[in-house]
Parts: C-alpha cells; structure tokens; sequence
C-alpha cells in the first residue's frame, strides 16, 4: 500500500509548519486549567492544543478523563486563542462526540494501536469523514501492528493521516518510562515516506529534564514535529504530572531547539559527506565479509561437534564471549547495549547454522 505525496497536504491546508509543535495537558481537567494553559501556549510555536477527554488506565480507580463534558472546553480553546484542537479516541462514540463538538484532528493512543478490532472499528466511524488521524506506536515494539493501523485508515480513505512516536513499553526498566526505538520509525518511514512523523517526547521520557535532547534527537532524525504535554501546574496535574512541563518550559524548548535542513547544496559540504559515505559504504562492505567467515567458522564447529555429539550451546562460554566483548567495546567507546544487541544477534544465527548441520 503506498501512502501518496498529497497525504502531506493537510499540513499546508491547516497551516501546520515545521516542526509542528502539539502541546496541551495530559488531561483537560477543568475548564479554567484548559482555557489557562491554552492562552499560555498562545504565546508559544504552539500550532495545536491538545488534551486527553477520555483516558485509558491501566487499572480503574484513576483518573479517567471529565469525558463528554470537557469537549465545548476544546471547543472555546479555538474560539478564543484560534489554536487548533486534538484528543484521543479510543471507540467509535469518542469519534462521534469529537465530531460533533468539531475536534480538529484526532488521534490514536498506543494501547488503542495494539488493537486491531479497535482501530478498524474507529476507522469504521471515520468512513467518509474528512479529518486528520495521528496514529502513535503500539505500546510493544511491533512494528506490522503499527503499519497495520495505518493501513487500515488508509484503506476507509481517511488520507489525512500521520504517526506518532512515543517510545515502546520494556520489560526491564530503562531511564525512559518508554524507550525510544528511532530504528523502527525509520522501518514505518520507508514504507510510508509520505507520512508525517511526529515525536512525543513526554512518554517517551516520563520526565521533564530528559525532553529537550530526546527532541533534538528527533529533529536531526527529520522528525516533522512534537506533542508535549504541558500544564499551568504540572506538579498538581491528575494524570502524568512527572513529565509535563509548564508553557514557560515549552518555550524555551521550541526557541532552543536546532532546526536541521535536510540538505545543503554548498560544494564543499557535498564532497566531504561522498567521502564519508564512500568510507562506510566500504566498512559496511568489510563487516558483510567478517559475518560471512565467522558464520563459516561457526558451521565447522558444528560440524565438530555433531560427529562427536556434544550439545550446540556451551552457555558458559557463550557467557564469556559476551562479557569479553562488551568490555572491549567500552574500551573503545561503544555503547554497552550497542553491543550486546549486536553480539546476541551473532549468537543466535550461529547456533541456527549448528542446528541445521545433520
Ligand atoms: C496521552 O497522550 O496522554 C496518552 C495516553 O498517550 P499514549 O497513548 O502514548 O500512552
Ligand atoms: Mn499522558
């Protein structure tokens, strides 16, 4: 399915220019934090203003958004600072009443994403509605469940759309509440280059003082824009008060943050990055070769060790090969994790190649 160039339109439609900056509360709580926080942002790059009117828990008893009452909230917030609007849905009857109270632009939220009987009914709602969809990333690293979302508004001819990154729920626990996995954006992008992406640092972080690079990252990765939560008083916010941040902050984050081009035509700068290129294109090259003769390696062992019938994995020395290399590769300034990725990815294609030798 190929996602057309037009699909990036309704950005120039709605006015939207990079990097297009999504900013409001978690949670629109009462009508005075909305109108408040909304007027703030008036005086920021903020283009939309949004704010969660249901919101998923993980258990009840939570806050779980003011629901239908919150809406004509949204709906003042245009009126009077003419910032456009956004909020989650997360079943058909959102989509209606957000329809209804003329939401301009909705989007999916990850545990949504992870749903396809969800995502296709909401889509089932849109049929025929005019509106722009952002889709954010499922709450695991699975990246056909998130392709799969786009594709089914795709296929209901909702073409207004765009995804967002917010990070991937892990297992142990990292210094993000949920990791960013820029590989698997990029993965999305080259299906759909069309698409506009948009980063959502705040879950991502799940604090404040980490925003700032994470949105750099983004914007030197060419990122179309950010959602961020902001708060007149993040501290006292019901939901997610850890990682919002005031309008005063989103300021000073949006002046501070470095807008890349995405090339220069200046001579100079063209010849140095062909070197470059031309230097890892040969490295990669190098590397392809070093996996081929270790994979060889790997298939005579096997070889050896089925005719004396000795098991495939030996866990101690594989134990000791990954803990070798790990600290070599710090020695040299590679990241811990870095290698370890890569070294277990070796180890599991080896023991494949052991696996089949009969
Ligand atoms: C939100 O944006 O407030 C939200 C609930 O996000 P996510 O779906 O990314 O968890
Ligand atoms: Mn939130």
């Amino acid at each position: 399915m190929e996602i057309k160039k037009e699909n990036r339109q309704w950005l120039d439609t709605m006015n939207l220019k990079h990097p297009i900056v999504i900013a409001g509360p978690c949670s629109a709580e009462t009508e005075e934090q909305v109108l408040k926080t909304a007027h703030q942002l008036k005086n920021t790059d903020t283009n939309v203003f949004r704010a969660g009117i249901w919101k998923p828990r993980t258990r009840p008893g939570g806050f779980e958004g003011v629901g239908e009452i919150g809406l004509p909230w949204l709906q003042k917030v245009k009126e009077e600072t003419g910032l456009l609007t956004t909020t989650e849905v997360g079943n058909a009857h959102h989509v209606e009443l957000a329809l209804k109270h003329n939401i301009d632009i909705l989007w999916i939220g990850a545990r949504t994403t992870v749903n396809p009987f969800v995502v296709q009914e909401i889509a089932d709602a849109l049929k025929g509605v005019d509106i722009p969809v952002l889709v954010k990333n499922p709450v695991n690293p699975d990246l056909p469940l998130w392709l799969g979302a786009v594709e089914r508004f795709y296929a209901n001819g909702i073409q207004q759309l765009g995804v967002i990154h917010r990070g991937f729920s892990t297992y142990k626990s990292t210094e993000y509440r949920n990791k960013p996995k820029w590989q698997i954006a990029i993965e999305l992008k080259k299906e759909f280059p069309n698409l506009p992406l948009i980063l959502d640092p705040s879950h991502i972080c799940g604090r404040r003082d980490t925003i700032f690079d994470v949105s750099q990252t983004a914007l030197d990765l060419n990122y179309d824009g950010f959602m961020i939560e902001t708060h007149i008083d993040p501290d006292n916010a019901w939901s997610d008060a850890k990682q919002q941040i005031t309008p005063a902050r989103l300021g000073e984050i949006t002046e501070d943050l470095k807008i890349r081009q995405q090339h220069s035509s200046k001579e100079e700068f063209q010849k140095k990055l062909n070197l470059f290129r031309r230097e890892l294109d040969l490295i990669d090259t190098n590397l392809i070769d070093l996996l081929k003769d270790r994979m060889g390696i790997s298939a005579e062992i096997g070889t050896l060790k089925h005719k004396e019938n000795v098991s495939i994995l030996q866990s101690t020395r594989w134990a000791d090969i990954l803990k070798n290399m790990i600290a070599k590769g710090a020695k040299n300034g590679l990241d811990k994790e870095f290698v370890d990725q890569i070294f277990k990815a070796i180890h599991v294609e080896s023991i494949k190649i052991q696996h089949q030798i009969k």
